[in-house]
């Protein structure tokens, strides 16, 4: 069975607007999600802070909601037979939190990863990702693997083929899958 890797943040939900929220408590003169770079907080606020926000939310993961269409989009690929391969940068501890979340909002998958390098993934069985990170994005590509994602402030400077909605990243997938 043909492998999709899927991200969880900023790709199933709308990670940033949380983040920001929680971020501008402890720094309020953090940037707006606007301006993101991949290293946006860098002057604002020390790692280990930032890693217990970003800890935070995934503790909470079970209290919000993913995008209107995220079931969908997941569905879709489903029923064309691939099996969906959730991969996200978090704490197994979270394992649980995170599994309800998927479990509450009926979103179907196949195996769930939580790890720091999800690159371990990138093996021959996978043949596309989905994911908002461009350094991901990049490893993915010189793999070659079909790489796509949701278009961010932080990513949309990159070549990748990025899209505003998952609707159209679903469409690109499916035609390059296809292809
Ligand atoms: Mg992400």
């Amino acid at each position: 069975m043909k492998k999709i890797i899927v991200d969880i943040d900023n790709t199933l939900w709308d990670f940033a607007f949380v983040f920001y929220e929680r971020l501008k408590k402890i720094a309020p003169a953090i940037p707006s999600t606007d301006l993101w770079d991949w290293d946006f907080y860098k002057n604002y606020i020390s790692i280990d802070d930032l890693h217990s926000v970003i800890d935070g939310i995934h503790r909470d993961q079970d209290l919000f909601q993913p995008f209107p269409s995220a079931k969908w989009f997941l569905e879709s690929l489903s029923d064309k037979g691939y099996s969906l391969i959730i991969a996200s940068h978090r704490r197994d501890n979270f394992r649980k939190a995170t599994e309800h979340f998927f479990l509450k909002h009926n979103l179907p998958y196949h195996e769930l990863h939580l790890c720091h390098d999800k690159t371990i993934l990138f093996d021959g069985s996978c043949c596309a990702l989905v994911d908002d990170a461009p350094i991901l994005l990049d490893k993915a590509r010189q793999k070659g693997i079909i790489c796509t994602g949701l278009r961010y402030p932080w990513n949309k400077h990159t070549e990748h083929p990025l899209f505003n909605s998952l609707e159209d990243v679903l469409n690109f997938l499916l035609e390059e899958l296809d292809g």
